[in-house]
């Protein structure tokens, strides 16, 4: 049988660009090589928000770019706001997080995150064919299929969510929880990043909507079958390991070097979220040059953390917030010729990140929460084999639960956490052999490609 068309749907397209490369996520990579294959669609917004007075396009932008179809919808000023920044960024991502102390539930977030998931619906309907897989992406557009279920399409239809699924108990704060799970059992299949996250969906559905599941962890609910799934996402894992080989010799990284001089590098790279377990980090290494003053002078922490969401506020308070826990740690320990947190707010390629990561010693990875975390993931892939690396990691990361070669600390806890990144600067080069070792042929064997080959295949089973 001929292979099915892919279409994929996503909050952002990641449009293909002249001149850029390196600046695309792993759901970028992950995708474009399925919808380059046998030729497929991408559909999502395009970025753009207009006034609201113009009134809405009758249909989505449309352009090709090899064998992928990419289709686009802009968003009137207001439906970004309410369904991007409202709803996704400050009911969603906050609860999911377990930040239920940030989150803003309100039903104007809520109308406007429906009312955009229908207008998607609306404008991807006409553009689908009968034998079509749907994939859609993330918490963004969990109401989709329902959407589209209520507008007569038939087509199968998976869904994948990126980030963590809570706990029942953290769940039912959100108001309309039930409406939500409910519309997810419009698809075929729910995947998640974990065993842990499927396992609490599957809680939530026989325990709040009376479903029934079997050994398989098909659900029943509501006269419809959705089968769950756990795939965890990956990373490009030999082109990185290239990249990183590549960078090292470059210019870039050399003056890295020259300035870290001969001291142990600590690196850390997040998005500046409150996800990211960024302040506990600070306090961590405080606590390590306190508790372990050798230290002092002997090391070097790298933070690179790119501002996100600026228009929510809760992300310019951390912002603050980093500002001032850094200035403070710079202030006390530094000397006239250490620094001891380079705190950088800004971006920079993965090619480049794949250079610092081999160039440091430790890599630290402490989100509080976070559905994978590929900058984990990342990060051992770059190491030189020959020399690797010590990962430290949050449990609380989706990538604990793959990367058990990682020092895997409670991030709440700053002293452990001090300890786990005393123990990464001493371990000695045949334990941390051993320990990139367990951990690069795992993301070897699961990478990108991989993660989503398997998930297509139950897509289409
Ligand atoms: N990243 C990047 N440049 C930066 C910081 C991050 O390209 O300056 C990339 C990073 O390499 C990784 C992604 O952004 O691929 C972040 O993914 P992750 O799962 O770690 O966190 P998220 O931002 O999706 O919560």
């Amino acid at each position: 049988a001929p292979k099915r068309r892919l279409v994929v749907v996503s909050n952002r397209v990641a449009v293909p660009r002249h001149g850029r490369t390196g600046g695309e996520g792993g759901l970028a990579v992950g995708v474009k090589a399925a919808l380059e294959e046998s030729g497929g669609m991408w559909f999502g917004w395009s970025g753009k928000t207009v006034e609201h007075d113009v009134g809405e396009p009758e249909a989505a932008g449309l352009f090709e770019a090899g064998k992928t179809t990419y289709a686009m919808v802009d968003l009137t000023r207001r439906d970004y706001e309410e369904y991007y920044n409202g709803f996704a960024n400050r009911s969603i991502w906050p609860l999911f997080h377990y930040r239920l102390d940030l989150a803003d539930f309100n039903r104007r977030y809520l109308a406007g995150y429906q009312r955009v998931n229908a207008l998607f619906a609306r404008r991807l309907a006409p553009l689908l064919r009968d034998d079509d897989l749907l994939w859609i992406h993330d918490y963004h557009l969990i109401p989709m299929a329902d959407q589209l279920r209520h507008m007569g399409c038939r087509q199968t239809m998976g869904f994948f969510l990126h980030i963590p699924w809570p706990a029942l108990e953290v769940l039912l704060a959100l108001p309309n929880h039930r409406a939500l799970v409910q519309s997810l059992c419009a698809y075929d299949l729910v995947g998640f990043q974990t065993e842990d996250y499927r396992r609490a969906f599957v809680d939530y559905c026989q325990r709040e909507l009376g479903a029934t599941v079997d050994a398989e962890g098909t659900l029943e609910a509501f006269g419809r079958r959705v089968r769950t799934g756990t795939f965890p996402i990956s990373i490009d894992t030999q082109s990185l390991a290239e990249a990183a080989e590549e960078a090292a010799g470059s210019r870039q990284i050399h003056r890295l070097r020259d300035s870290v001089r001969n001291r142990d590098l600590i690196i850390g790279v997040d998005r500046l979220d409150y996800s990211k377990g960024l302040l506990v980090r600070v306090q961590a290494y405080e606590h390590l040059l306190r508790a372990y003053p050798a230290n002092r002078g002997r090391v070097v922490m790298l933070q690179i953390a790119p501002p996100s969401r600026m228009e929510v506020p809760e992300y310019m308070q951390l912002r603050h917030e980093m500002e001032a826990a850094c200035g403070h740690l710079n202030g006390a320990f530094a000397e006239f010729d250490w620094t001891p947190v380079r705190y950088l707010n800004k971006g920079f390629s993965r090619r480049m990140l794949a250079g610092f990561y081999r160039t440091a010693r430790v890599g630290l990875v402490t989100p509080l929460r976070d559905g994978m975390n590929l900058v984990a993931k990342e990060y051992v892939a770059s190491q030189n084999p020959e020399d690797p690396g010590v990962l430290v990691l949050s449990r609380f990361a989706g990538a604990a639960r793959e990367l058990d070669g990682a020092l895997i600390v409670n991030p709440y806890d700053l002293e452990a956490t001090a300890e786990a990144m005393q123990m990464a600067l001493a371990l000695d080069l045949e334990e941390r052999k051993d320990r990139y070792r367990t951990m690069i042929d795992r993301l070897r064997s699961h990478d990108i490609d991989r993660w989503r080959e398997d998930y297509l295949s139950a897509l289409a089973a």
